[in-house]
């Protein structure tokens, strides 16, 4: 028996399917090197976008010729899926699996699978790890699916979570991803989630970690104490905001206001600056933001843009608001017409490159190390990577150096772009 797996969504998701494929392959199950040659076909999948639900309906035919081809064909529905659309994803999948009780599942199966098979070579190693240290959440967003599809908020035990970190740097693991919807309302044991960075920061080895998503409602002082002096935390993450607004922010249900998020960024920064030296001290910052929530006015809208402009963000994922269905928000009419959407989005997207191209000029002329992902020909050999701030840089290989994905290599910064960085090698 061989398996394949198609994910969709977020880094949890991606996640997720890692472990899953990690327990098949402790089992001795494979993983087949395509759709066409697998027995077992997992599909993991993600409800925040109507588009994502839609591509998973759009795999019905090709089951079917797949089915044809291979009677004995099992295929498996995994993720964020939303109640009401079961119904309909029974007639597509032979199985439809809550993403928490994989492993239960994966057991039941495992009878037949042993008979069948031999256990195989591991996967090559990981060099940027998620490791996920809650599921679910409990926030109930007015716009958001995530606690109807994965349920309340659960932390995982943190003597699990920190041995997961241990055998991935062990095994190589030079990023590690500290994964969950509402991260920093992390809790288990009495550790919380400053505890749980501390922790991990104190295990050897050279490796940097990375956390998200923090809810800015959760980000306490211990939390911002945490991540500041903590060196192996990188100087980057990702705040969603979600609105510039005060009313728009209570209708979505993100309890504080543009005041309070703009006051905990400057407590964040200035905790940077205190903690660390030369470019490590200064945060880069993305975000989350919806345009065109129900009701959102012009004015209201400017607010997001005025917010955006102070905060002065690095990146920014900006989504024109659409209603998924059983979330509070799909009862209201979504009344911003898709040009104004589409307009704001635009707007936003203009005052990110500006904020986002000053904020890049800073890094030139400095040094710094960059976790490389791909090597790759292009009028010549290039490499490209991320820096610690998690700015995009790519980079000219000189004749005769040596640079694979995984390696950590040093760079001089020579240029500031709006969403990424350009070097070459010092
Ligand atoms: S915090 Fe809000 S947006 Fe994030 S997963 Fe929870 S409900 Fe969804």
């Amino acid at each position: 028996m061989q398996y394949y797996i198609i994910t969709y969504g977020c880094q949890m998701n991606h996640s997720d399917s890692e472990r899953i494929a990690d327990h098949l392959e402790a089992k001795g199950i494979p993983m087949a090197e395509s759709l066409e040659k697998a027995d077992m076909i997992i599909v993991n999948m993600c409800s925040v976008r109507q588009a994502s639900v839609d591509r998973v309906f759009g795999l019905s035919d090709r089951f079917r010729a797949l089915r044809t081809a291979k009677p004995g064909l099992i295929t498996v529905l995994t993720g964020c899926i939303v109640k009401t659309d079961k119904k309909k994803f029974d007639k597509i999948f032979d199985r439809v699996v809550e993403i928490n009780s994989f492993a239960d599942w994966l057991d039941s199966l495992a009878g037949v699978v042993n008979s069948e098979t031999k256990p195989e070579a591991k996967r090559n190693t990981k060099i940027s790890v998620g490791i996920p240290i809650t599921t679910g959440c409990d926030n109930f967003c007015a716009y958001c699916v995530v606690p109807y599809t994965r349920g309340p908020l659960i932390s995982r035990d943190w003597r699990i979570i920190l041995e997961e970190v241990e055998k991935r740097v062990e095994k190589g693991a030079k990023e590690i991803w500290l994964l969950g919807q509402n991260v920093n309302n992390y809790h288990f044991d009495g550790v919380d989630f400053a505890q749980l960075i501390e922790k991990a920061n104190a295990i050897p080895g050279d490796f940097w970690i990375r956390f998200t998503s923090p809810h800015p409602k959760d980000f306490n002082d211990a939390a911002v104490k945490a991540v500041a002096s903590c060196v192996k935390v990188t100087p980057y993450f990702n705040l969603a905001v979600q609105s510039g607004d005060d009313t728009i922010l209570k209708a979505m249900a993100r309890p504080y206001t543009a005041k309070q998020y703009i006051e905990l960024v400057d407590k964040i920064r200035q905790a940077f600056r205190e903690c660390r030296t030369g470019i490590e001290s200064t945060v880069a910052l993305s975000t989350d933001v919806i345009v065109g929530f129900p009701g959102e006015t012009e004015d209201q809208f400017l607010n997001t843009a005025a917010l955006f402009k102070k905060i002065g963000f690095d990146m920014a994922y900006i989504a024109r608001y659409s209603p998924r269905s059983g979330t509070a928000a799909a009862k209201l009419s979504d009344d911003v017409s898709e040009s104004d959407k589409e307009h704001r989005f635009l707007e936003l997207t203009k005052i990110l490159f500006a904020t986002s191209q000053r904020n890049n000029e800073k890094y030139v002329g400095t040094v710094l190390p960059v976790l490389v992902n791909k090597v790759f020909e292009k009028e010549g050999r290039w490499a490209s990577g991320k820096t610690r701030s998690y700015k995009t840089v790519k980079f000219r290989l000189d004749k005769g150096i040596e640079c694979a994905a995984g390696d950590i290599v040093n760079v001089r910064i020579t240029e500031a772009l709006p969403l990424g960085l350009g070097a070459k090698l010092p």
